[in-house]
């Protein structure tokens, strides 16, 4: 028995009638850009994560980026962000003409090691990127504290977390909604994913979001007043209509992904392998299902013969991908992030997974782990 990574497909199908009307609505509209369905879309979203605006655009990478652009950072600005996390991360820094300044993860939590920030800041820092990566929020109530002491702007990069908590000063918040700026991907494959591309950035500041609006969209201020320099970020109709029918479902979703992640628990604890970290006080949302194991690539190979689909994320910290040589780091710098680029293995998580697959995976994995020891 095969298991993809991921299915798509069958979350399509799981949803089709309400996904087929929002999309006909869309086509019958003959509003393809923005409008009604952006609109209600941006409304429950903001609701969703806690804020008064979310303005949606045309990827996550964008988001990030308009994000950045809001605060009014560019170059000879310095954004503070980690190692270990997708690239667009550290692109959309790089995009503005500021400069990426990396720190390490810390090994448990695999987000922003907090202790690390203050080493990373400077009399150019602007703003602290952290990443809730695979859907773990990242440490929110040391990073705001130590933001606010060094006066620096917090963006969340809440592209894999979407509906996760945490707890800051007492209160639960959804993430995204913590720092100045979040910004949210709706890529496929996402936890809350659209059928093409697309991304949000979320505030309570009004005065950000009036200018979100008007970098999405050529810098204007009214038709043809264009005040700054923006670009085309808008979010398509079609997005904003399968979103709408995918926002309601997405706290299911992710109890099915928890559920799933203590299918695995109940197994591979049993096993060397390193599971992600649960702490009191926040959800994580599984975006991936990432273990550590002792000879990875040789696990991973033995998976694939199965059929049974995985992925690494990420192969190679950013700071060791070519596209960032110029900012001078070498291999050694980030060893926490390193180590773990030859160690980590995602699994196959989605809901559409069974907890008999997920079991399926698991005893197959603590059958090759067992073989190695
Ligand atoms: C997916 C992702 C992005 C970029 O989102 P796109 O919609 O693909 O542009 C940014 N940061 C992280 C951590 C991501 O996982």
């Amino acid at each position: 028995m095969g298991v993809p990574f991921l299915n798509l497909r069958a979350e399509y199908e799981s949803l089709k009638p309400e996904i087929d009307r929002a999309v006909h609505d869309v086509l019958e509209s003959g509003y393809f850009v923005l409008g009604k369905k952006v609109e209600e879309f941006e409304a429950e979203f903001a609701r969703y994560i806690g804020v008064k605006y979310a303005v949606g655009v045309n990827s996550g990478t964008s988001a990030l980026y308009l994000a950045l652009r809001a605060l009014k950072i560019g170059p000879g600005d310095e954004v503070i962000t980690q190692a270990n996390t997708f690239v667009a991360t550290c692109e959309a820094i790089a995009m503005t003409g500021a400069t990426p300044r990396l720190v390490d993860v810390d090994h448990r939590s695999r987000n922003m090691d907090t202790a690390r920030i203050r080493e990373a800041i400077t009399s150019k820092s602007k703003a602290l990127i952290p990443v809730h990566l695979y859907g773990l929020p990242a440490d929110m109530e040391g990073i705001a504290d130590l933001a606010r002491e060094a006066g620096l702007f917090v963006i969340e990069d809440a592209a894999q977390a979407h509906g996760a908590e945490c707890t800051v000063s007492g209160l639960r918040l959804r993430v995204g909604g913590i720092g100045d700026l979040g910004a949210f991907s709706f890529y496929p494959s996402k936890n809350l994913g659209c059928y093409g591309e697309g991304g949000a950035v979320v505030t309570r500041d009004e005065e950000l979001f009036r200018r979100l609006i008007m970098l999405r969209d050529h810098g204007q201020r009214g038709k043809h007043a264009h005040v700054m320099i923006g670009g085309n970020y808008r979010m398509s109709a079609f997005q904003g209509a399968v979103l709408g029918v995918k926002l309601k479902i997405l706290d299911r979703f992710n109890r099915k992904r928890a559920e799933l992640a203590e299918a695995y628990r109940d197994i591979l604890s049993r096993t060397g392998a390193v599971l992600p970290e649960t702490s009191e006080g926040t959800t994580h949302v599984y975006h991936l299902y990432v273990v550590e194991v002792d000879g990875r690539d040789r696990l991973k190979e033995l998976l694939a013969r199965e059929n049974i689909g995985t992925g690494i994320h990420y192969p190679s910290p950013v700071h060791l991908c070519p596209a960032f040589d110029y900012l001078g780091y070498r291999q050694g710098d980030f060893p926490v992030s390193e180590a773990l680029s030859r160690r980590i293995l995602s699994l196959p998580m989605y809901p559409q997974l069974s907890v008999q697959d997920v079991q399926c995976v698991s005893q197959k994995i603590a059958g090759y782990l067992e073989q190695a020891i």
